[in-house]
C-alpha cells in the first residue's frame, strides 16, 4: 500500500509552500486509499521549539490534513538511531573519521586553490589491503557512510523526470557527528525506511539530498521510495515568497478570514493541474491526483485568485457555519450581538451580505451594520433627514407599524410612501438608513428593515 509522509521542521509556523507539499503528500495517499503520516523533524534542537510544532499542528488541523500515524518525533527515536549507525559500522558501510575540523578546512581551501570541488580526502575510508593510520588520542571521531564511488544514483522523480548523479559527485556523508549525533539526512532515512514510506514529496530544496539518502537505503538494504520533488512558490514578481508578498504563514490566512477548502483549492492548483478545472473539491482533488501532471516548473501565488476562491467558498458556504466564524470577528470590531430574544441572527444577516465579501473579516465589517454603534454623523442627518422629508417619514413608519413583516410588503409600503409625497427612492432610502442603521452603505434597504424587526425599526424611525 501506498504510504506518505509530511516532515516538516519545526522552525517556524506552516507556510504555503509546506502546506502545498503535505497537501499533495496527503491528497497522493489518499488517492491510493493509503496512509499519511505525520512525522515533525524536530532533531535542530537550537532552532526547534513546542510553539512551531504546534502551529503546524494547527495548520494541518485547520486544513483538515488529517494523517493516519504521528504525529512522530525524531527527537524520540535518536537510539533507534544510533543502533543502525552501530549496525552500518559492524557491516562496513560506515566507518570512524578521526579528521579534525581544521584539516578538513585545509582540505577545502586546498582544494579551492586547485580550482577542484571540496571534499574529504577518503583518509580513514576503509579498503581491503589498505592500512588506516592510527587512531590518535584525544579526538572524538565522526561516522562517516562509505558512499560508492563508482556508478550513478538514477531516480524516477515524480515531478522532474529521471535524474542521474554520478557517485564521484558525492562525498562519504558524516552521518553521526561527534558524540555520536545522527545528522539530518541519515534521521530521514532511517524514518522513511522504518515507517516503511513508498513515496516522498517534499520541496525540491531537498533534491541534493536524495542520491545520498538512496544509496544509504540502499546500504541498508532498504526498498528505495518513489520520490517527487516539487518547486519552490514564487511571488508574483518571481522571487521566492516571502512575507514581503503578503502572508505566508498558514495560520495567518485563517485569521485573515479565508476558509481552509478555498486555501486548499487554490494550493492545489500550484504546481498541479486537471484540465481548466479551478473550482473542484477535495473529494474531486483526491479523486484526480495520482502523480500526474505535476510542474517542474515553479508556481507564482496570486493572491487575487485567492480571494476569487474565497469569496467563491464564502457564497456556498452554510451560514451558520460562517455565524460561528464570524461572531467572534464582530465582537472584536466591538459590536454587540445580542441574545437569543433579540438582536438580528448573525446567519440572517450573512446570508444578505456575504455575496459580496472576500474573507470573513469583511463579512464581520459589514455585519457592523446590524452591531455597532448606529449613531449617524450629525452633518448626515442633517444633509438627509430634511423638513421636506419628515411627512414621508412620519408617513412611512405609520405603513410599516400594520404592514405585514415581510421584505416585500415593506418594499410596496415604501413605494407608496413614495408616490404619495412624489418622491424618488433615494430621498427616503438614505435618511432611512442613516437612523435605522447609522450609515448610508446597505444592501437592499426593505431587507435590511426586515432583519432589524419591526419593534427595532419604529424605535429607530421615531423622530425627536
Ligand atoms: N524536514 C524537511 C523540511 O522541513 C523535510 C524533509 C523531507 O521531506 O524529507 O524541509
Amino acid at each position: 500500500t501506498v504510504r506518505t509522509r509530511f516532515a516538516p521542521s519545526p522552525t517556524g509556523y506552516l507556510h504555503v509552500g509546506g502546506a502545498r507539499t503535505a497537501l499533495f503528500s496527503w491528497a497522493y495517499a489518499r488517492h491510493f486509499g493509503g496512509q499519511f503520516i505525520l512525522r515533525i523533524e524536530d532533531t535542530d534542537l537550537e532552532r526547534s521549539t513546542p510553539e512551531a510544532t504546534q502551529a503546524i499542528l494547527d495548520g494541518m488541523a485547520w486544513l483538515a490534513l488529517n494523517h493516519d500515524e504521528g504525529p512522530f518525533y525524531q527527537t524520540q527515536h535518536f537510539d533507534r538511531y544510533r543502533a543502525v549507525i552501530q549496525h552500518m559500522l559492524d557491516a562496513g558501510t560506515a566507518y570512524y573519521c578521526y579528521t579534525t575540523p581544521e584539516e578538513l578546512d585545509a582540505m577545502r581551501e586546498a582544494a579551492k586553490a586547485r580550482g577542484d570541488k571540496p571534499r574529504y580526502d577518503g583518509t580513514w575510508r576503509p579498503e581491503p589491503g589498505k592500512t588506516l593510520p592510527p587512531v590518535p588520542a584525544g579526538i572524538e571521531p565522526v561516522v562517516r557512510f562509505k558512499n560508492p564511488q563508482d556508478g550513478e544514483v538514477v531516480w524516477h522523480d515524480l515531478v522532474k523526470g529521471e535524474i542521474r548523479i554520478a557517485n564521484a559527485e558525492l562525498d562519504d556523508l558524516v552521518i553521526a557527528r561527534k558524540g555520536g549525533v545522527p545528522t539530518y539526512n541519515f534521521c530521514v532515512v532511517v524514518d522513511d525506511w522504518d515507517m516503511r514510506i513508498t513515496h516522498v514529496i517534499r520541496g525540491d530544496d531537498h533534491v541534493n539530498n536524495t542520491p545520498r539518502q538512496i544509496n544509504i537505503l540502499q546500504a541498508l538494504g532498504a526498498t528505495i521510495p518513489v520520490y517527487g520533488h516539487v518547486p519552490m512558490i514564487h511571488g508574483s514578481d518571481g522571487q521566492k515568497l516571502s512575507k514581503r508578498h503578503g502572508a505566508v504563514s498558514v495560520m495567518q490566512y485563517a485569521e485573515d478570514g479565508y476558509l481552509p477548502e478555498a486555501l486548499n483549492n487554490y494550493l492545489a492548483r500550484l504546481g498541479w493541474g486537471h484540465g481548466d478545472d479551478e473550482v473542484f473539491s477535495r473529494e474531486q482533488f483526491v479523486s484526480w491526483f495520482d502523480g500526474g501532471n505535476l510542474s517542474s516548473s515553479p508556481s507564482q501565488f496570486d493572491h487575487e485568485k485567492l480571494a476569487w476562491l474565497n469569496n467563491h467558498y464564502i457564497k456556498q458556504a452554510d451560514n451558520q457555519r460562517l455565524a460561528d466564524l464570524v461572531a467572534p470577528r464582530i465582537t472584536a470590531l466591538g459590536g454587540t450581538i445580542a441574545g437569543v430574544d433579540g438582536g438580528v441572527d448573525v446567519a440572517a444577516a450573512i446570508a444578505l451580505l456575504k455575496d459580496r465579501c472576500a474573507n470573513l473579516n469583511e463579512l464581520a465589517q459589514q455585519a457592523m451594520l446590524f452591531y455597532g454603534a448606529r449613531q449617524a454623523p450629525a452633518e448626515l442627518l442633517a444633509q438627509h433627514l430634511t423638513d421636506e422629508i419628515k411627512p414621508a417619514l412620519a408617513d412611512f413608519a405609520a405603513a410599516l407599524q400594520s404592514a405585514e413583516w415581510s421584505v416585500p410588503a415593506i418594499a410596496a409600503a415604501l413605494k407608496e410612501v413614495l408616490a404619495k409625497h412624489g418622491l424618488k427612492m433615494p430621498k427616503l432610502a438614505m435618511p432611512v438608513r442613516l437612523l435605522v442603521a447609522g450609515q448610508l452603505q446597505t444592501p437592499s434597504i426593505d431587507a435590511v428593515l426586515h432583519l432589524f424587526g419591526r419593534a427595532e425599526v419604529l424605535q429607530r424611525l421615531q423622530l425627536k
